[in-house]
């Protein structure tokens, strides 16, 4: 599609990149049939192309209203459309540009500025985040059955060994899922280990930047990308072999950090260097040898593939083979290409809507009576756990050699 920008955006940075996505959709509309938010509501402004459109009437009129935000908002940029569309069109960049101009274009109201900003700064803040949850496990048996299931269980941990491997990672701890579901990495840092790898944190690294990004505050996105390459980098410099992601949606944010910082002469450099170095954990195991991991499993385990996974780093498969190459009995799915709701902050920003999605994924998931679901994104693991009976657990913790429960 062409667009025919506004005055206003004729010599901005923001319109010729809306454009230049634009052009390269060709309207064809076979994203529709896998969008979730369009089979939820079959409102073509709920569609990939609609929103398309959306965002190229902006850059054509030169100024957008509420509606158009409130659309952009019920996208869960899980990104299903990319990997449909024929045409190579790269939806999330184009859907992260559109909600930056929307936010300058639309203002929100109080009450969703506060609570926008509150999300930003909890989730992205480990202390703050660890206040919360320590406050909603204190006060779990007295709240409502419908609060007490949105806050997780306090689970134990196991201790994780010394640096001692010739190997090093650097290993993305992240925000939430390391105040959360800590179990995540302790267990890849075992996994690691008996392999002969250490898998460390670098001191200062912290949110990916997708908290802050995807909710439009695109300069404190940014700041946090730039943040974790420079707690990387003297690591990198010293010969770290990779930047290893257990959460998915934090491995799909770093592996664009090159793209994201194109245009800033001080980081680009490095930035594209990072993404060359990031790696999910899931490509890191399919390139090792996993015999001398103890084969322990006995678990019929229904996989639940983040969209993150699938459809913005593209190694669904890899995870599928590792848990398949270490005994597991992988559980008859469907709809695996849908996304479960939880999206980052979607769950709580478009509650109603996540729920439905949840729900259509827990019946997928669970039709061929699974002992535990696997995932590979905390939020992913965290909003299905709330509804689910069995546990819901990160995948690498299945291969764990030290487990915890
Ligand atoms: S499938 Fe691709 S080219 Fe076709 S309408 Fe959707 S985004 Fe545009
Ligand atoms: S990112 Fe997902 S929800 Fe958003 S338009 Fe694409 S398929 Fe639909």
């Amino acid at each position: 599609m062409h667009v025919e920008l506004h005055p206003r955006f004729q010599h901005t940075a923001e319109g010729k990149r809306g454009a230049e996505l634009i052009s390269a959709c060709v309207h064809c509309g076979f994203c529709l049939a896998t969008c979730p938010t369009y089979l939820d509501t079959p409102d073509e402004r709920d569609s990939p192309r609609g929103r398309i459109y959306l965002i190229k009437t902006l850059l054509e009129e030169g100024q957008a209203g509420a509606t158009s935000r409130e659309h952009l908002d019920r996208c869960l940029t899980c990104r299903s459309c990319e990997t449909t569309c024929p045409s190579g069109m790269r939806y999330g960049a184009l859907a992260d540009l559109g909600r930056g101009l929307l936010e300058k274009e639309a203002p929100r109201p109080l009450h969703q500025r506060s609570m926008r900003w509150l999300l930003r700064k909890v989730l992205t803040t480990p202390l703050l985040m660890v206040t919360a949850l320590r406050v909603g496990q204190w006060l779990r048996p007295v709240l409502p059955a419908t609060l007490r299931q949105r806050v997780p269980e306090q689970r134990p941990r196991s201790p994780v060994p010394p640096s001692h491997n010739r190997r090093l990672m650097l290993l993305l701890d992240g925000c939430v899922q390391s105040v959360v579901t800590p179990q995540t990495n302790d267990a890849l840092r075992r996994v690691l280990d008996a392999l002969g790898i250490d898998a460390e944190p670098a001191a200062g690294a912290a949110c990916c930047g997708a908290v802050n990004y995807h909710l439009g505050a695109h300069d404190d996105g940014l700041d946090d990308m730039r943040r974790n390459i420079d707690a990387w980098w003297p690591a990198i410099e010293a010969g770290a072999e990779a930047i290893i992601t257990s959460a998915s949606g934090c491995g799909a944010t770093v592996v664009e950090y090159g793209e994201y910082l194109a245009h800033d002469p001080r980081y680009a450099e490095r930035a594209a260097t990072v993404s060359g170095m990031a790696r999910d954990i899931g490509e890191v195991l399919t390139k090792e040898d996993l015999s001398v991991l103890a084969a322990t499993a006995t678990a019929r385990v229904a996989l639940h593939t983040p969209c993150t996974l699938q459809h913005a780093l593209g190694a669904d498969g890899k995870v599928r083979e590792i848990l398949a190459s270490a005994g597991f009995e992988l559980t008859a799915t469907c709809d695996d290409h849908l996304c479960c709701g939880s999206a980052g902050t979607y769950s709580i920003l478009q509650r109603n809507r996540s729920l439905r999605l949840r729900a259509r994924k827990l019946a997928a998931l669970g039709g061929d009576r699974p002992d535990l679901i696997a995932t590979a994104n905390v939020g992913c693991q965290l909003h299905l756990q709330e509804a689910c009976e069995q546990p819901v657990r990160h995948w690498i913790e299945l291969l764990d050699p030290l487990p915890v429960d």
